[in-house]
């Protein structure tokens, strides 16, 4: 952005600080003794000339700043004169040449002791120490504020700041901002200086996430109309009933700061339109304070008589005021339009009291006029904030509750689906995210649905990302999991499970290995176990038992590792008899029609069933064929046969050139056999898919999933799912389910892929 240029005009400038001070003092008419005045004037003084020779980044008078923020500790906080003249002396010591001593000299100990602590806070935000956490914060502000008017006047140093934050270059303007939302926003709401903190948190977003910001503004606007006749249409009918109930009243309604509208959207992961509260209707009664409660509670009355209220939503800080003073009867209640609408009720004095803070206090309690009584009341007031900011109920979450990653840049934080939000370690993934809400959560995670988009688990997070992890009962912790997984929680968990994994598994390979030897006439021994581990080529026996679990052992080696120890104790009974299809091809140049006309003739094919992995054959991983496809054998050596689909490309050339390598096959037991089978299903990304496919897959069908990934861009996606399944009629109808969901296109078996 450009900055305007200011051109400098020395008497111009004269009579505007002039002014300015006038307006200052006109505030303070009824605060301040003739007394008291003096020393403002002497500080004024002291402040135009410490800075005489300063501007600010916009080319103004450094003293603009001073007055201004001195104007807004009087004006929007209800402060009186020592803070006035704090807030005029507020940057003297540090920018200036002037000491603490200086000023203690001229205003005492006690101006010297704020603005002492004010430029401790500058210290403190200068450190820039990332790791600095809100606690630490609390701290610090705690023993620097032994007065309170050292965080108001800061607060009010703040808010002008940021109101002039465009002519600061951009990594200032993110540092400011940062702090706004992180320190700032939050601590000016607890000390219920609400217009502040709405201001702070718009003018801090503003910076922090221009585009989001400016978005948000456009579509207020845009929307202004329809609102407004909204409004009017809700309105009307309250306003025409109070009119008769003979009430003092004012209707306004206040669309919300772009901070909580945005807060909202994410939280809840709905778009701007679906934001229920953009806007409250506030009404405000013109009650003596005897009547005030009766009034609201009369206006409470008819509202709801007219309107369904949400009994959930009722909050009643009329009887039961809020510790940092706001009153105010809040409901929501059903428009005719079938919209929600958030009603506030309020008498005048608590409306000025939730805007400006315990400030407005004073106003109604007969202190306004010039005396001792004013410092008093305004001393009982910070006392009571020093209670607040004391108090346990303030936590390092109220602190952190606003705010944005940006001043952690090393953390991000992410949304439950019910809006819970959790801090992690900037990238993330999605499995990282899953095993900090819970270890089971992590164990079968199969992917997440951020942002109501499908993702894969190593998709890596953002800050604000709203992630509901999808799961399935099928699912394990992976090895390979530890590749992409960064907190030391998910690494944990998943070496956890993995070592569990291994256990169970060596100690099912244990038994399933001494069943298998007693079927060969052996009996198990650790020295036989040790002795085959080896002779296999695994150091470790455990480990040959864990690769023998998982089948990943051929039968041929474990019956050549037998056979030279003890050739006749083995019988392996061969069930085929194999009989190559000379000439095959020299028929037809149809393979199917060649097979099926092969195998009509000759009906004592090769059989495929339970007992497969003892005939020596293997699936071919070139187009892993399904018990129910029409598939070829091929014979690879004396011992083994590998099993392809009569339509795969391997196949068919080999049969072109082998055919006297080649033998027919045919499934027998359907059942038994669980072959791994990976399906590409494309389409268009919509809500809820990936939980569809996997109802189908998993809880309609009840197939096992071997592993899942889905990529998402723009809109459409491409998800590749691996499964365990039986025979070919299943997928048939696992394909036909599929393919009729909402949003998915094409559905197509994976020929080829790597086990
Ligand atoms: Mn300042």
């Amino acid at each position: 952005m450009k900055m305007k240029e200011y051109i400098i005009d020395i008497d111009q400038e004269r009579k505007e600080i002039l002014k300015k001070y006038k307006q200052l003092i006109a505030l303070l008419r009824n605060r301040a003794t003739q007394e008291q005045k003096r020393e403002i004037r002497k500080a004024f003084n002291l402040a135009v000339l410490g800075h005489k020779d300063m501007r600010r980044k916009s080319g103004e008078p450094y003293i603009y700043h001073p007055i201004e923020v001195a104007r807004i500790v009087v004006a929007d906080i209800g402060l009186g004169a020592t803070a006035t003249i704090c807030a005029l002396l507020h940057d003297l010591v540090e920018d200036t040449d002037y000491t603490l001593k200086d000023v203690e000299k001229l205003f005492g100990s006690n101006v010297a002791k704020i603005i002492d602590g004010l430029t401790k806070i500058d210290d403190v935000m200068d450190m820039q120490t990332p790791s600095l956490q809100a606690e630490n914060f609390r701290k610090i502000l705690m023993t620097l504020s032994d007065d309170v008017r050292v965080i108001l006047i800061k607060l009010a140093d703040r808010l002008h700041n940021m109101r002039t934050l465009e002519s600061m270059p951009r990594d200032k303007q993110l540092k400011i901002a940062s702090e706004t939302a992180f320190l700032y926003a939050p601590l000016a709401h607890r000390l219920g200086l609400y217009s502040f903190k709405t201001e702070l948190d718009d003018l801090s977003m503003k910076y922090l996430e221009p585009e989001v910001f400016q978005n948000i503004s456009r579509q207020i606007s845009e929307s202004k109309e329809e609102r407004d006749l909204f409004i009017k249409a809700f309105t009307q009918p309250i306003d025409k009933i109070l009119e008769k109930e003979g009430l003092e009243f004012e209707i306004v309604s206040r669309v919300k700061s772009i901070r909580s509208i945005w807060n909202k959207m994410r939280k809840k992961g709905v778009p701007f339109e679906e934001v229920y509260d953009l806007f409250a209707i506030r009404i405000i009664v013109d009650s003596p304070v005897e009547r005030e409660k009766v009034d609201c509670w009369k206006v409470y009355t008819v509202v709801t008589s007219l309107y369904r209220p949400n009994p959930d939503r009722l909050r009643d800080w009329i009887s039961i005021p809020k510790a940092n003073g706001y009153e105010s009867l809040h409901t929501t209640v059903m428009s005719s339009a079938g919209k929600w609408v958030e009603v506030q009720i309020r008498s005048r004095r608590m409306d000025e009291i939730a805007e400006k803070g315990y400030a407005a206090h004073w106003k109604y309690k007969n202190l306004s006029h010039a005396d001792q009584k004013f410092e008093a009341g305004v001393d009982e007031w910070l006392e009571k904030i020093r209670d607040i900011l004391k108090s346990d109920e303030i936590t390092a979450l109220d602190f952190l509750s606003e705010i944005k990653s940006n001043l952690f840049t090393d953390e991000i934080f992410v949304f439950t689906p019910k809006g819970e939000m959790k801090t992690m370690p900037k990238g993330s993934t999605v499995i990282d995210f899953a095993y900090t809400v819970h270890t089971e959560l992590g164990n079968s995670c199969i992917g997440a649905k951020v942002n109501y988009s499908l993702m894969p688990i190593k998709h890596v997070l953002k800050s604000g990302d709203q992630v509901e992890v999808i799961t399935s009962k099928v699912q394990k912790p992976r090895a390979d999991w530890l590749d992409f997984v960064i907190t030391s929680k998910a690494r944990n968990r998943i070496n956890n499970a993995l070592k569990i994994d291994k256990k169970t598994q060596t100690e099912e390979g244990r038994l399933r290995f001494v069943k298998y030897l007693s079927e060969n006439n052996m009996s198990y021994s650790e020295e036989l176990l040790q002795d085959i581990s080896q002779r296999i080529g695994f150091k470790d026996k455990n480990d040959f038992l864990y690769a023998f679990n998982n089948d990943e052992i051929s039968f041929l080696d474990l019956k050549r590792s037998f056979e030279a120890e003890k050739p006749k104790k083995m019988s392996f009974v061969d069930y085929i008899t194999l009989r190559p299809l000379i000439n095959l091809m020299s028929n037809t140049k149809n393979v199917d029609e060649a097979i099926n006309l092969q195998m009509k003739k000759d009906p004592t094919a090769m059989v495929l069933d339970e007992n497969i992995q003892e005939v020596n054959y293997v699936i071919a991983d070139c187009c892993n064929p399904l018990a129910g496809d029409p598939v070829v054998g091929f014979i690879k050596d004396s011992n083994l046969i590998k099993i392809h689909r009569t339509t795969c490309k391997v196949a068919i050339s080999k049969m072109s050139q082998h055919g006297n390598l080649i033998v027919k096959a045919k499934w027998k037991n359907k059942e038994k056999v669980s072959i791994l089978t990976g399906l590409r299903v494309t389409g268009i990304d919509t809500m809820g898919l990936m939980k569809r496919i996997f109802d189908v897959i998993s809880t309609e069908l009840k197939i096992n999933v071997r592993s899942v990934e889905f990529e998402t861009s723009e809109g459409s996606f491409t998800g590749t799912v691996y499964l365990y399944l039986h025979e070919l009629e299943v997928l048939m109808i696992l394909m036909e389910k599929l393919k009729k969901l909402d949003g998915v296109d094409k559905v197509i078996r994976i020929n080829s892929y790597k086990k």
